[in-house]
This record gives C-alpha cells, structure tokens and sequence, in this order.
C-alpha cells in the first residue's frame, strides 16, 4: 500500500512539559518515518488561518494566544494510513474521553491544552505543510 504524508504538532504546552521525545518515539515505534521537523514560533496571523475553521467558535482567541505563548514542534510524518493511524494515536479532542494509551489520554490536561495537533484529512495536510514548511520539506 502507498505511504502518505501527515502533518503532526506538538503544542508549545508540550513542548515545555518536555514531551518531543516522548512523542517522536512514540511515531517512530509505529513505524512511521520522520520526514522534516523543526521549532516554530507560531504568529497571530498564522494561527488565525490554522484555526481558521474555528473562527465563530467562542474559544478561538484562546486558541490563538495558547498555539502563540511559545514554539511548536511541527513534523511531518511518512506511514500507510499515516493520517488516520496518527488521529488514532493523538486521541480524542477533549483528554478527559481520549483513551489511556492515547498521547492526548497519557498526557493532556484539558480540552484547551491538550499537547498535540494532527491533520484530519488530505486536504489539511498539504495546507499544513504549505503553511508550516513553506511548500519546500524535506523528501
Ligand atoms: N478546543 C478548545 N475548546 C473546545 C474544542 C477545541 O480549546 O471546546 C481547541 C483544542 O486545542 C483543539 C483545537 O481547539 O485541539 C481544535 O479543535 P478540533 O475540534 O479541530 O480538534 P482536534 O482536531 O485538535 O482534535
């Protein structure tokens, strides 16, 4: 079967509690491969359009200041399925219903912050990568 390309975030709550290695692992243990990664101060700008979907919401300007207070941890990951065993692997939205086994499940601590981000579709990975990589990754 093809591997595909997801777009994967460590939140800048994750990446002060210390948790990139525990997430790398974690993907690398899954066998997905890792293709580019980096340290990235997200600005308001950007955020808005990443969170664009969730403009109307009424948690969106925490949104944006939370994905701001400091820099994420952007990767892009090579696997089968990779978007979809990725979801899997990040766990519910809110980690009070993420699963035990989940990052979310393991390590998140509320609905706002909730350590990781992963693409949801096709769609949004190439947005994603566009945006975080600037349309010119690692192969
Ligand atoms: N979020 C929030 N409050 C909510 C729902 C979502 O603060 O009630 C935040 C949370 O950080 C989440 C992000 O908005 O990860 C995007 O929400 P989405 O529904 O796209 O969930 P995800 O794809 O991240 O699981």
């Amino acid at each position: 079967m093809e591997k595909t390309k997801t777009f994967i975030m460590i939140k800048p709550d994750g990446v002060r509690r210390g948790l990139i290695g525990e997430i790398v692992r974690r993907f690398e243990q899954r066998g997905f491969r890792l293709v580019d990664a980096k340290l990235v101060d997200v600005d308001q700008a950007h955020a808005e359009r990443h969170y664009g979907a969730h403009r109307e919401k009424p948690f969106f300007q925490e949104l944006v200041d939370y994905i701001t207070s400091g820099p994420v941890f952007a990767m892009i990951w090579e696997a089968e399925n990779a978007v979809e065993i990725g979801r899997s692997m990040i766990g519910a939205t809110n980690p009070v219903k993420a699963a035990s086994g989940t990052i979310r499940g393991d390590y998140g601590t509320s609905v706002e912050f909730n350590v990781i981000h992963g693409s949801d579709s096709q769609e949004s990975v190439e947005r994603e990568i566009e945006a975080f990589f600037g349309g010119n990754p690692r192969a």
